[in-house]
Order: structure tokens, then sequence, then C-alpha cells
């Protein structure tokens, strides 16, 4: 009998791991790595096999034993394994939970991590021996027995073709002719030929980065690739991954929005052909799992995903690259908040690769790390076509008659880039009709009653929609309040200047691009493909028109409102808008036709509009990086959050009060620690539930998680949580 006690990670909320015995009457091997099924309470549970120990002679519980083992050979590697581990220890959530991230949804459940199969018959060495005369009276099984000493093996499927029946393969098989056998198809055809398809020539400071990547390889190395929007970055890490793929290794590329993704692959797959899958939540379930096989077994060279990409087991892993390093959508704000961008500089030093971090507006954390030389910059200073950056123009609304928020400045310019045949982008980063709706009589206002918010106006179709809780109401005919139906439409939303557009140019077609009219699988991507014919147009769209999209003919770039943004509540506010604005903005001219910018300003003397009207992000940077410095705030010092929140603002308050009082902190712990808060959010109120926060800051990264391991440990106390959900976050990022 083994008294070995094997560890086994369950998909539960709780911080420790679980021991079983090895399955009764079950002789195959248990390989770290691999699923398991495991009794838990009255459930069965699909886990994972995370270490091995031997049972001490005085612990007399009573262990369980495991009820299957579903995989004869680990589908995590130790890589995955030392990733995942990093990963909970850093951001202070159950590796249980976190290690489901590294499986599909349909692996994760427990079902077969095989390809699709298809069902085989062959002969047996009995079957081998057998003589046409043998079966003369049973002519369909002479023809399949015939086929098969012909074929050696073929599928049921073929037999069929071949007019062979089921009751004839039956009646082989009973008389022990013929067996039956099962083959995985991978999708996937490993490509010998390593030529690029395609190349573009570089400019020398492009020549220059794809050298430095290049000599890279096999070491751990972070480079920050900071190059103005339109110098060529994706061809410089495009050329980079050439030499990755030749010494047989595979590359992972991050990209921000699951919209980018088409874009991108068909991108690669001019270069690298049938090389290049991609991953992301778009992709049904049979594709996610032949993705993710594809990945861990080393059959596909180049992965391009979203977000939780990060954790795909890769056989070669060669390099990383982070597209947008500095966008948001990197980190995950709920439940396990971890940062794709962060766990991908650690899985690069596992695994000994290089890195690269592109973007034009990189964020104040990776400036730091490369102006204290931690990352190496290389810098793209030109537009890979040889335009120029776009000129900026500010526009002062004060005092202004406004077309639907429109200036007759920005409307001039767009006829005139329209009469050029050239297309304009008008950038609003607010969704819907209008933010809100008054009643001119009595003054009601459309709140949400779920969050301290307003609900917006959407006319198409017509209704009422909050924007942070998803709340949805019927248009109201008549007001809640005073029963007048004299109501007013306050501000402005993308389909408010959509319908304005359409009508002061009607001859034009203006495309709305924002969430609500992509929502359809395809449609943002034939939406891009309308935009690339070159017709003369008007795009119209929020914040997914500014990521990374090459527009080679928008010449004009019209943003609406400047100002949203700049007083905002959250000291990471004015950073996001000039990264927002240097990326909208960089859509203009990037090809052969020069570009210009008109910003529409309440405070167009406000220092960081004029700012951005030079053009600078660097220097932008720069400033705010000698702020954050003077007033001790990340990336110079390191932040953590714990959230609570309950139906009752109290509660949700007096819960992190009482985890500061009643937990026992080390003094040299205390001391190292600056405590902020407990403070409500910014929205205290969201989705019915009120939410508090205390932020913790430190000088010193390991003294703030040792801070957070002692309140973490007070934190999966139950009775301490019974009314109250609570969260970390490190690093965090927002504070909506
Ligand atoms: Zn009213
Ligand atoms: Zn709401």
């Amino acid at each position: 009998m083994n008294s070995d006690l094997i560890e086994v990670l369950v998909p539960i909320p709780l911080m420790e791991k679980f021991s079983y015995l090895p399955p009764k009457n079950s002789k195959v091997s248990l390989k770290q790595g691999a699923r398991v099924l495991v009794p838990f309470g009255r459930r069965t549970l699909v886990g994972v096999i995370w270490s091995f120990s031997k049972k001490d002679s005085s612990d007399h519980r009573k262990y369980k034993h495991i009820k299957e083992v579903l995989d004869a050979r680990p589908l995590l590697d130790s890589n995955s394994i030392d990733l995942a581990e990093w990963a909970s220890r850093y951001y202070h959530y159950p590796l249980g939970e976190i290690i489901s991230y590294f499986f599909p949804p349909s692996i994760r459940k427990g079902k077969e991590a095989n390809f699709k199969e298809s069902k085989y018959i062959e002969l047996t060495s009995k079957g081998s021996f057998l003589k046409d005369e043998d079966l003369a009276r049973t002519p369909g099984q002479k023809k399949l027995v015939s086929l098969l000493k012909e074929k050696r093996e073929i599928t049921i499927k073929s037999a069929k073709a071949f007019g062979i029946s089921a009751a004839v393969i039956n009646g082989l098989e009973q008389k022990g002719y013929i067996s039956r056998f099962s083959r995985e198809l991978s999708p996937y055809k490993k490509l010998e030929n390593n030529k690029l398809l395609s190349s573009k020539k570089l400019n020398m400071e492009q020549a220059q980065a794809v050298e430095a990547i290049k000599e890279s390889q096999g070491k751990n190395q972070t480079f920050l690739l900071d190059g103005i929007t339109g110098s060529g970055k994706t061809e410089v890490y495009l050329q980079a991954i050439q030499e990755v793929v030749n010494k047989g290794k595979q590359a992972l590329i991050l990209i921000p929005e699951i919209g980018l993704a088409p874009q991108a692959e068909e991108r690669f797959k001019e270069y690298f052909g049938d090389r290049v899958m991609s991953f992301h939540s778009a992709k049904n379930d049979r594709e996610k799992v032949d993705a993710w096989l594809g990945a861990s077994r080393g059959l596909v060279d180049i992965i391009i995903g979203t977000r939780s990409s990060v954790f795909l087991p890769m056989k070669n892993l060669g390099m990383i690259v982070v597209d947008e390093e500095h966008d948001l959508s990197f980190k995950q704000m709920d439940k396990f908040r971890y940062s794709a961008r962060d766990m991908a500089l650690y899985r690069a030093k596992i695994e000994k690769v290089p890195v690269v971090l592109a973007s034009a507006t990189p964020s104040l954390e990776t400036l730091k790390n490369a102006q204290e030389n931690k990352y190496k910059v290389l810098k793209l200073s030109k537009r890979a076509t040889g335009a120029n950056l776009p000129t900026f123009q500010a526009v002062d609304l004060r005092g202004k008659e406004l077309n639907e928020g429109l200036t007759n400045e920005l409307l001039e310019a767009t006829q005139l880039e329209l009469s050029q045949g050239n297309q304009v982008l008008i950038f609003l980063n607010r969704r819907g009709y209008a933010p809100s709706m008054i009643c001119k009589v009595c003054g009601w206002i459309s709140n949400c009653e779920r969050c301290d918010a307003l609900m917006t106006v959407h006319k198409n179709p017509l209704k009422l929609h909050c924007h942070h809780c998803e709340a949805q109401k019927a248009y109201p005919n008549l007001c809640p309040s005073c029963d007048s139906n004299d109501f007013l439409s306050y501000g402005f939303g993308t389909e408010r200047i959509e319908e304005f557009l359409n009508n002061h140019f009607p001859k034009v077609t203006t495309l709305r691009i924002d969430s609500d009219s992509t929502r359809k699988k395809e449609s943002l991507n034939e939406y891009f493909h309308e935009v690339r014919q070159g017709k003369p147009m008007i795009l119209l769209g929020t914040q997914l028109l500014a990521k990374g999209h090459h527009f080679p003919d928008v010449t004009l770039v019209g943003i609406v409102d400047a100002d949203s943004g700049l007083f905002s509540a959250d000291f990471r506010g004015s950073e996001r808008v000039a990264q927002l604005m240097t990326q909208v903005s960089g859509r203009a001219g990037r090809d052969k036709k020069p570009g210009r910018v008109i910003l529409q300003s309440y405070c167009p003397d406000h220092p960081q509009i004029e700012e951005i009207i030079t053009g600078s992000y660097d220097r932008f940077a720069k400033r705010l990086l000698e702020e954050r410095k003077a007033s001790k705030i990340p990336p110079f010092s390191f932040q953590a959050k714990i959230f609570a929140e309950s139906p009752r603002s109290l509660i949700s308050r007096d819960f992190i009060l009482n985890l500061l009082n009643k937990t026992k902190i080390d003094e040299k712990i205390k001391a190292n620690v600056r405590i902020v808060g407990p403070l409500p959010s910014i929205m205290e109120k969201k989705s019915g539930v009120y939410r508090w926060e205390l932020s913790i800051f430190s000088k010193n990264r390991s003294n703030l998680h040792k801070f957070l391991d002692v309140m973490q440990s007070r934190l999966y106390d139950p009775k301490l949580s019974k009314q109250v959900r609570w969260s970390i976050d490190v690093d965090p990022l927002s504070s909506i």
C-alpha cells in the first residue's frame, strides 16, 4: 500500500491545496500537471496534480482517494506551474482558481485534451491470414478485407463511401478479423519552409531595432520599442520573429483588443502563412482547444492573442511581444486582477526569452524602468512612410455656437477634406445618444437606481441604459415624477453626432464604430474593410478607433471633447487622456497625405492640452513622472488596494476598519507602508452595492506583499466576511 499523498489543486476560492491518496486499483502513473477527478464534499471536481508528499506517521486524518486520472501525460509543464505559483503569490489570489486560466473551458471541465478524432478500422493478425475463398459466401466482408489488405487502414466513414454497411463491419469485428481504433486529426501541419513570404524595406532605426532584438535570442531581455504612431513597430517585431521561427521556436504576441485580432492575424499571415493562429474569446470551444493543443504541442509557430493568451502553455517559447503595452485592457479588473503585461515579463524571465513592449505612448511604469536601464529602449522617431506627424489646432469652445457639439471650424475642415476625397475621423469616447435625460418641467433626471450614475439615452433601439451596471429601462413617454412629456436629452453621444452628420453630409457615409454598433462577431472587421476601400467617408467612434489601426486615407482627426478626463479624481487620469489623444491623433496622415488634428476644448490653455498640441507625448510623460516622483506615488512607490462591497455603505466601510484595527501587524512592516482610507470608491454605489477601498503604498515591494499576506490570512476568515465581497488589487490601474 502506497501511503504517499498527492496535493491536488481544485478550482475553489481558498488558498490551500488538498491532499488525496492515489486512485484505488489504478496503475496509471501520476504526474505533476495532469488532471484528476477528486471527491470534494458531495461533489466531484476536476483538479490538477500539483505536488507529492509523504504521509506523516502522526497524521491520522482520513484522506480520500483520487477517483480517476484524466491525463496520462501532463498538460502543464514546469514553467506554467512556476508562472501560476508566482501569480498566486504576487496577486494574492487562490492558485486553484488561477490554474483554470491555463485551460480552455472544455479541458477545464474535464473533457479530453485531444484534437478531433476519427474512427478507423484495420485487420487483426487473425484477419490478415484470411484468404479470398474463406469469405466467398459474404461478398461484403470479402470486399472490406481486400480493401484493408490494400490500404492497411481506413476510416469507418470512408468504408461507408465504398458501400460497406455497418453490419459487414460488425460481422467481421465479432469474428475477430478486424478491430477499431481512433486517431487524432491535427488541424496544423508543421511547415518546413521557413522563408518569409514578404517583407518591407526598413529604415535605419527599424533595422537597428530588429538587429538588437535578434541578438537577444535565448536571453531574457526586455525591450521598449518606443515608436511614434505610424513608425512601423509591427514591421520591426515581425522581422525579429522571423529569426525566432527559423530557430524552430514559437512567438507569442499579446494584443489589447479582440477587435485588432483579425487585422493582426492577416498581417502575420502575409508573412508567415499558416504558421499563425489567434486565440481569443470569440473563438468557439473546439477552436480554442485546437489552438491550445497547437501551442502546447509546438505545432503552431506564432500565436496572437488577447490578455488570457499569456497563460497558453507553449512547447518552445522563443519570444513574447506585448503590443500597445500601455493599454488598460491588459489588466483584468475583477476577480483575478492580473496584468497580462506584467505576467508576460515574469514568464519571459523564467523561460529565458526576450520580451518586446511596443507602444507610441508607453505607460509611466515602463518609462521609469527604461530610464533606470532595466529595459533596453529601441526608439523609432520617424514615420515608416516618411510622412510627418499631424499638425494640431485647438478650437476654443467658449462662447461658440455649436451644432450638436461640433464647431463650425471642425465642420468646415471636414467638408474640405471630404471634397478632396479624403476620410475624416471624429472621436468621442461616449456611446449612446445622450448621457442623460432631464424633465424640463420638474427637473427629473435619468438616474440609475443601482449606481451613482445617470442612465444614457439610446435611440437605436430606443431605451435608457446604464453603462456601469448594464441596467436597461424603457424610454419614458411621460415624466415619472410629474407626468409631463417635455424632455431634454442632455449632452452628446456617438449616436447623436451620427444623426447630425448624416443630415449635414447626406451624400457621405458616416460609419459609427463603437461597442454598440460592433456587437456582431465580424462587424468590426467589416467596417474596417469598408474604410480601407478608401472612399471619402466619416468614421465616428470611441476608443475602439484609437487602438493601433492603420487608416491610410484619414487626413483629419476631430476630437469632439478634449476636456473629458482632464479633471479626473484618479491620479492616473491625465496619463490615460494623453495616451488616448496621442493614439487617436496618430490615425491622421499615416500614409502619403499630410494629416491634421482639431481638438475642441473649453480650456485650450490648460497645460495638458497645450502639451498635446505640441504633439510630444515624451515631454508630457517626463513631466508627469517628475510629478509622481515628488508625491511618491506609482511608479515611484508600489500600490495595492483592498476593496469591500456590500448592500450597505457602512458595512463595507466597517469591514475595512475592522480588518485594519483587529489585524496584528508587525511594527516593522507597518512602518514601511502608507495607508490611505478606507474611502468610498469614486463611484461608491455600483450595480446595487456600496464600494469602499483601502489604498496601501510602499517604497518597497516585498514589504507591501508582507502586509498583504497578513491581511489575506485574515480576509479568508469566514466570520469576518459574511456580508461583504472583498478583493485585493495589486498594482491597481483604475479607481472606477
Ligand atoms: Zn417632470
Ligand atoms: Zn447602473
